[in-house]
């Protein structure tokens, strides 16, 4: 069709085509190497407890330091990881060395602190999570508690009787889970109060303009009352500013996290925070 269009039409449309293709295909071939390439890496982003200030836990948020391309963003090749399987190579890895990671700066003193990972649908619905989970903590020797995982909405919606299969497992197995980006999926209230979770992270696209949209800062101090309720702590993410945190505090929101403590950022750095003991003023 595009040729009937005109030869320079159709150069258009196919270098066009052929550029987002190409690009496509290359992240993807080099997708396949980056493991073990030793491309992929770890950042965290400390989470910090509301009442005293300090640091609690932090969340491992993947990053691949491309050889050409530069960093790049999880936003720009999980879901095609996803659509790959790859991701559930790169999954049990990010798993592992945050573990790994979380461990090393128990033994060096430097606290014990709370490890959250995001896990993918496809990760999270393979048959042996529950069992690859387990083995990690052993070898690992991680008491489980201090491992945390991040699940969003509509992953666990994916398949309702299957999930609460799964997330009764890895409760049994001690570790902690939370709901990520609450309120921007479709999970129902029937079903949220069925998951045996420890947590729910206010999505940051409510926490934005909590101080200046009365209907974000009713939906905000509305999921606070709806996790206290439940029994459950809250975290709210994408915190930039103080008057958010402020704002947060008043409500009594549990944790925040967000670039006004700081971003997420290379292990060395958190090691600094930690060793300097950095807190909310
Ligand atoms: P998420 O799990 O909701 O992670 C929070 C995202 O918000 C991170 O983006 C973080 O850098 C960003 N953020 C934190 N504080 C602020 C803030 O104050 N302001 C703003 N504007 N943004 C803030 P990032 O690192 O680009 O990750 C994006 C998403 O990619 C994550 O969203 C998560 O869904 C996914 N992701 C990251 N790492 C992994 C991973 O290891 N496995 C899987 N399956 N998904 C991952
Ligand atoms: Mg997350
Ligand atoms: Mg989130
Ligand atoms: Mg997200």
């Amino acid at each position: 069709r595009a040729k009937e269009m005109g030869n320079n039409n159709y150069q258009f449309y196919t270098a066009a085509m052929n550029e987002r293709a190409l690009e496509r295909l290359r992240i993807e071939g080099d997708l396949r190497n980056a493991l073990e390439r030793n491309e992929l890496v770890l950042h965290y982003q400390p989470q910090v407890d509301l009442r005293n200030g300090k640091m609690v836990g932090m969340e491992a948020l993947i990053r691949w330091m491309h050889p050409q391309l530069g960093m790049i963003s999880p936003t720009r090749f999980i879901n095609l990881a996803e659509e790959t399987g790859l991701i559930v190579q790169i999954g049990a890895w990010v798993i592992r060395t945050a573990c790994e990671q979380n461990k090393a700066w128990q033994k060096m003193g430097l606290g014990y602190l709370r490890m959250s990972v995001n896990l993918s649908t496809r990760q999270f619905y393979q048959h042996n999570l529950v069992q690859s989970v387990a083995q990690v903590l052993e070898d690992v020797a991680m008491a489980p508690h201090y491992l945390e995982i991040e699940l969003t909405e509509s992953l666990v919606m994916t398949d309702v009787e299957l999930a609460v299969g799964i997330l009764n497992d890895l409760k049994t197995l001690g570790v902690q889970l939370s709901i990520d980006d609450f309120g921007t999926g479709y999970s129902s209230l029937a079903y949220l109060k069925s998951f045996p979770i420890n947590a729910l992270k206010i999505d940051q696209s409510f926490v934005r303009d909590i101080t200046v949209d009365p209907d974000d800062a009713a939906i905000v101090t509305s999921i606070i009352s709806l996790a206290h309720n439940l029994r459950l702590q809250v975290i709210a993410e994408g915190v930039e500013t103080q008057e958010q945190l402020s704002y947060l505090q008043r409500h009594r929101c549990d944790e925040m996290q967000g670039f006004y403590f700081s971003a997420p950022v290379p292990a060395d750095v958190i090691e600094t925070l930690l060793r300097e003991g950095k807190a909310l003023p």
